[in-house]
């Protein structure tokens, strides 16, 4: 997305466009899902007057106004993630970085409704060692 794309974005979601809201959701669109302290890691020296509770609340404001979507794996400090569609997880053991997988929605919904059962939202979660991590020979302390 383009700094003018997510400008856009943003404020088509109805919350004010600003220099650390545009900064925040640029990061948040890598595809590791940061955490807040991540997020704030990465841009303090390069956003002017960020901390680490603007960022927090700028999360909050985001996952409030439908932009984002709270990521809870295991008993991990929340991720964030800037794809709201459901969708599966892969996070590697070694790195911690936490990647996109496929899971077939439409199947797992087919399957709950025939048994009567509703949905409130899919979580799914694989564990393992990432393909960097292998090539680096690094398996982890796990
Ligand atoms: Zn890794
Ligand atoms: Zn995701």
């Amino acid at each position: 997305m383009t700094q003018k794309e997510i400008c856009d974005h943003i404020h088509r979601h109805g919350l004010r466009v600003s220099k650390q809201r545009v900064a925040i959701y640029q990061y948040m669109t890598n595809p590791f899902h940061p955490s807040a302290e991540m997020i704030y890691e990465a841009l303090r020296d390069k956003v002017s007057s960020l901390s680490l509770a603007t960022v927090y609340n700028c999360l909050h404001d985001f996952v409030k106004a439908g932009l984002a979507k709270e990521l809870r794996i295991e008993n991990e400090m929340v991720r964030y993630d800037a794809d709201i569609s459901a969708h599966g997880h892969f996070k590697c053991k070694s790195c911690s970085r936490v990647f996109d997988i496929p899971v077939d929605v439409q199947k797992i919904r087919e399957c709950l409704s025939e048994k009567n059962r509703e949905i409130e939202h899919i979580s799914l979660v694989a564990y393992g060692i990432c393909e960097d991590c292998l090539a680096n020979g690094s398996r982890g302390n796990a």
